[in-house]
């Protein structure tokens, strides 16, 4: 590992002031020491995120939504049962995300801003395209957990946050602030859009510091589901994850959010699919419809395609849960 300095801030201001050029906040360092340690990530300089006050926990107040404070151990999301009353996506896609260890250390916006697993990018002796050389080795290597749609050309990862599926489908938004001022994005925003073929994965700009997710009071009133699928089951990343949510009135699905994690580059949603299943009472067939929407474009590598048929069985599967809670 390479040598660095420590800080720890006191408070928001401060820490943005902190993270110039060579720096990197620490949240609960779960995923940030990892890829110190792997010579993939090398700041001279650590902030840690982990004295500033107000940064932890949630609140829900009737008719502004609910907030919760970006250094939230992912453990008291996960058991708080009153928040599971109020979102219970959250406790669903929590228990499925690493280990109790892990989701004691690792935090909300860690969760969210997290690396993605390709092992040719956490291989320290390999220069893939993410981290600035030609070609993603992937694309004609062992591929059989890496993206199957929204690639275009550059790279093959996967999106593996679990949280971020799951606060999508419920419109949630996240507050990142810095010297500059505060801004508040689309939490799908933060996810860098693979079209624009950037080396960058999350949106963030220098110097900004994710402080809270908000989930507004109509995403609140869907009803939500999360389904992972995992190649054991325990502490492991999605191979495929869905994020389901819509409201139900009389017996149909209305203002639908469908969201897939561990098949692109980013939680992905197409909005056509949504539409397609809006207004209607849940079927396997229209749900069939809505999954072959979402995954028109899809073109898997050669080890990979099993991930087209896993997704849409678990739409399916999610639609139906939703639809009959
Ligand atoms: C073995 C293993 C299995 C795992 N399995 C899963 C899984 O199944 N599902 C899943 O979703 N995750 C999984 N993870 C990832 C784990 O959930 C993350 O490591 C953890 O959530 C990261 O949180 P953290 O607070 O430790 O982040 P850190 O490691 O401290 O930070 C992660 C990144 O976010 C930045 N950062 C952190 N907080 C902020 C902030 N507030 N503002 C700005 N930047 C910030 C850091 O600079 C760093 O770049 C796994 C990890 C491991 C090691």
């Amino acid at each position: 590992m390479k040598p660095f300095t420590y800080v720890r801030a006191t408070s928001v201001a401060e820490a943005s002031r902190m993270v110039v050029a060579g720096s990197a906040p620490l949240a609960g360092g779960t995923d940030l020491l990892g890829l110190m340690k792997g010579g993939i990530a090398s700041p001279a300089r650590l902030v840690d995120l982990g004295g500033i006050d107000g940064l932890n926990g949630w609140s829900r107040e009737r008719g502004a939504g609910l907030r919760i404070g970006a250094l939230t151990p992912l453990v008291d999301l996960e058991t708080s049962d009153q928040l599971a009353r109020h979102l219970p996506i959250v406790r669903e896609a929590l228990r499925d995300t690493a280990t109790l260890q892990l989701r004691n250390a690792g935090t909300v916006g860690g969760n969210l801003l997290q690396r993605n697993r390709c092992w040719y990018f956490r291989d320290a002796a390999i220069q893939c395209w993410l981290k600035g050389g030609t070609q993603c080795f992937a694309k004609e290597g062992e591929n059989e957990h890496h993206a199957i749609i929204g690639t275009a050309r550059g790279c093959n990862r996967v999106a593996p946050s679990d949280l971020a599926p799951a606060l999508i489908a419920h419109d949630a938004r996240v507050t990142l602030t810095s010297t500059r001022g505060t801004r508040s994005v689309l939490l799908a925003d933060l996810f860098t859009d693979p079209a624009l073929h950037s080396r960058e994965e999350h949106t963030l700009r220098r110097g900004e510091i994710l402080t809270e997710v908000q989930v507004p009071e109509s995403g609140l009133q869907r009803r939500g589901t999360y389904l992972k699928a995992m190649e054991r089951k325990t502490w492991s990343f999605a191979l495929v994850s869905v994020a389901v949510a819509a409201r139900i009135r009389g017996g149909k699905l209305r203002d639908p959010r469908i969201v897939l994690g561990g098949v692109a580059p980013v939680p992905w949603r197409v909005e056509a699919a949504e539409a397609e299943i809006d207004g209607h009472p849940f079927s396997d067939d229209l749900a069939r419809r809505a999954a072959d929407l979402l995954l028109a474009d899809a073109a898997p590598l050669a080890k990979n395609g099993y991930k087209v048929p896993l997704a849409k069985e678990l739409v399916r599967r999610a639609l139906a849960r939703i639809a009959a809670a």
